[in-house]
């Protein structure tokens, strides 16, 4: 369809942050110009929703890859591969996830990922990891924090760079915090080995996101409540791999229940993790450096280690909504408003709202994806 960033959409169920509620949505140069009854759309193309789901744009914070494409392999064509193979699953944002290798490279997969459409910003996962909890990550191209080997990383993306994932416990690891500020980055814990103790401490001294929530870190003991302790009586927003695989359901159960309960639906985030094997039919494929195989649905090592994800994001909503009771509203939440109130998009991401930029997802009611649009503009 031909536009540019001018449409009409008709007879939708509009997931307002009221509530949900038919009507019509008016886009104009990009943004959302009205809601509701739309009595004279002018020379606007038109959409028939024919009751379908309007809402944001998903917005993701932890991609690698898509497509059987990698943003660690530095090649923008592959970046706009992978970007459009999620806004087939309804993303209209996400953060381009760069694993470690050696610095130059890292650099590289940074520099081809500035200025592609549908990406929001770079997370550096890494490489200030704890090598005990490597994951699927290469532990070979970790480095133990410093200054300088972050501002060699990090020097002209500083605008660029929106999280960035370490290890507190590290020696020298708090110093990185204010780095991180600097930039107003979200300094990030994940991969990590840290204490109860150590992690509630950095999580009062700055950090705010919590990287894969349960994945690659101390887990939660009755005499040790680890990393997922401390995450959950912090602050922090968490993210979740809601596939059904890195997580049980009952343990994304007893996250939300948890947060709703001191009515801080708000910090929880889902994201997909996905490899360059999401999309793509099974095989081996690449994680970084390292050789990953999509077999029923599950990216693992040769040895059997869980390596990211094939999944999408409309499937995490799905499993949001199955594994621990949300409404379809809540489960939103968790995929636009949330991941936008991070980064501190919130005033025109993640939102439906006269004035907000037009990335919206049209979707079926069993949340199967019918159209996405980034700015009033079809993506998919
Ligand atoms: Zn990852």
């Amino acid at each position: 369809m031909e536009n540019s960033g001018n449409l009409l959409i008709r007879n939708a169920r509009l997931v307002t942050p009221t509530g949900v509620r038919e009507g019509d949505c008016l886009i104009q140069d990009g943004r959302i110009a009205a809601l509701g009854e739309v009595k004279s759309p002018g020379p606007a193309p038109k959409l028939d929703a024919d009751g379908g789901y309007l809402a944001p744009g998903f917005l993701d914070l932890h991609v690698h890859g898509g497509a059987g494409a990698d943003f660690s392999h530095g090649d923008p064509a592959a970046a706009r591969q992978i970007v459009q193979l999620h806004a087939a699953h309804g993303t209209t944002g996400l953060l381009a996830t760069i694993v470690p290798g050696p610095i130059a490279r890292m650099r590289r997969a940074m520099a081809a990922v500035v200025g592609v459409p549908g990406i929001l910003g770079i997370h550096l996962e890494g490489p200030f990891l704890n090598a005990e909890k490597a994951g699927a990550l290469d532990p070979g191209s970790f480095l133990p924090p410093g200054r300088d080997a972050f501002r060699r990383l990090v020097t002209g993306f500083e605008d660029q760079i929106k999280v960035v994932t370490f290890a507190p416990e590290l020696p020298g690891a708090l110093d990185l915090v204010p780095e991180i500020q600097g930039m107003a980055a979200v300094p990030a814990i994940g991969h990590t080995a840290a204490t109860y103790d150590q992690a509630t401490a950095v999580l009062d001294r700055g950090a705010r996101h919590v990287t894969h929530l349960g994945n690659a870190m101390t887990g939660l003991q009755h005499r040790d409540p680890g990393c997922v302790g401390a995450a959950l009586l912090s602050g922090a927003s968490l993210e979740l791999i809601l596939d059904g695989i890195h997580i049980h359901p009952a343990f994304v159960r007893l996250v939300v229940e948890f947060l709703r309960g001191r009515g801080e639906l708000h910090r929880l985030c889902l994201v997909t993790d996905a490899t360059s094997a999401s999309g793509m039919p099974e095989g081996s494929y690449r994680l970084g450096d390292r050789q990953v195989r999509l077999e029923r649905g599950e990216v693992r090592l040769a040895d059997g280690t869980l390596a990211g994800s094939a999944l999408t994001l409309t499937q995490a909503l799905r499993n949001a909504i199955r594994f621990a009771n949300l409404s379809l509203e809540d489960a939103l939440t968790l995929v636009t408003t949330n991941p936008a109130g991070l980064l501190g998009l919130d005033c025109h991401l993640g939102t439906l709202a006269v004035g907000a930029r037009a990335d919206l997802v049209l979707l079926d009611s069993d949340l199967s994806v019918r159209a996405t649009l980034r700015n009033g503009e079809i993506a998919f």
